[in-house]
């Protein structure tokens, strides 16, 4: 089965909405030459305050190559959660897609299995996909538990999820080391994690719901890597830090891609 690439940005902490208007704009100027149908899915995601004002510039495009993420959300619908943000709020804003259990929301948030799938209940039963991440630290790496560790983060993560929600459903490989490190993992392991991954799938739903999930590879992701990645068999596409704050970096990674 034919998977749709997608490469998606993810802005962390950065960008006012000025900022956040201009990349949104400077992505879409140097994708406008490119065909709609021939580019990947491509996704941007600003920091919550930068969302209303991004998917304004997206709007005002009219061009629709581009689409709108957040990096988090919270699980319930509303009520006293100080500081958080519903899916339904997000949606409101123009989000279609929300990443979560990103390592650095684990890490420095809390942010556990368990919460990871009850966000990825409340993303999907809303209508909006998630982007679910998982990743293993050095120390796991070496300890040689990477396909173990991944394994539990995916399988909790995807607990009690009908299998055409997880077919819809998009996984982030992103190997903690690798991310802003300028340290990428070798194309044909990141492959052999995500065929793994895959496998993973399979066997908690079946090999229909294994060969339509999308499963991306992040870890400094640039232009002059994406070429390889994408033509390993298993990474349908990138989730990109570092190199998706500037418009023409990204956007090399978007046309590698294609
Ligand atoms: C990320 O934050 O998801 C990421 C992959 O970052 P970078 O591309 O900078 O390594």
């Amino acid at each position: 089965m034919a998977r749709r690439p997608v490469i998606a940005g993810n802005w962390k902490m950065h960008n006012l909405q000025q900022d956040a208007i201009d990349l949104t704009n400077g992505v879409m100027q140097a994708l406008k030459e490119e065909d709609k149908s021939a580019l990947p899915e491509v996704i941007i995601a600003p920091t919550f305050t930068s969302l209303y004002a991004a998917n304004k510039a997206l709007k005002d495009c009219g061009c629709g190559k581009v689409r709108l993420a957040a990096q988090n959300c919270y699980f319930e619908e509303k009520g006293a959660f100080t500081g958080e943000c519903s899916v339904q709020m997000l949606k409101d804003t123009g989000c279609e897609y929300i990443i979560i259990g990103h390592s650095e929301r684990r890490e420095y948030f809390g942010e556990t299995d368990e919460m990871v799938n009850k966000k990825a209940k409340a993303i999907l039963s809303n209508g909006l996909i998630p982007i679910i991440c998982c990743g293993e630290s050095l120390e796991q790496r070496e300890a040689g538990v990477t396909d173990y560790h991944i394994a539990s983060q995916i399988t909790k993560a995807l607990r009690d999820l009908s299998a055409s929600d997880v077919a819809k459903s998009i996984i982030a490989y992103e190997p903690i080391w690798a991310i802003g490190t300028g340290k990428t993992c070798d194309s044909t392991e990141a492959n052999r994690v995500i065929s793994m991954i895959r496998n993973v799938v399979k066997g908690l739903y079946d090999a229909n719901t294994a060969d339509s999930i999308r499963i991306l590879y992040g870890g400094s992701v640039k232009p002059e890597t994406i070429k390889e990645q994408m033509a390993q068999s298993d990474i349908d596409g990138a989730l990109v830090g570092g190199a998706s704050l500037k418009a023409d970096s990204f956007a090399a990674i978007v046309k590698g891609a294609m």
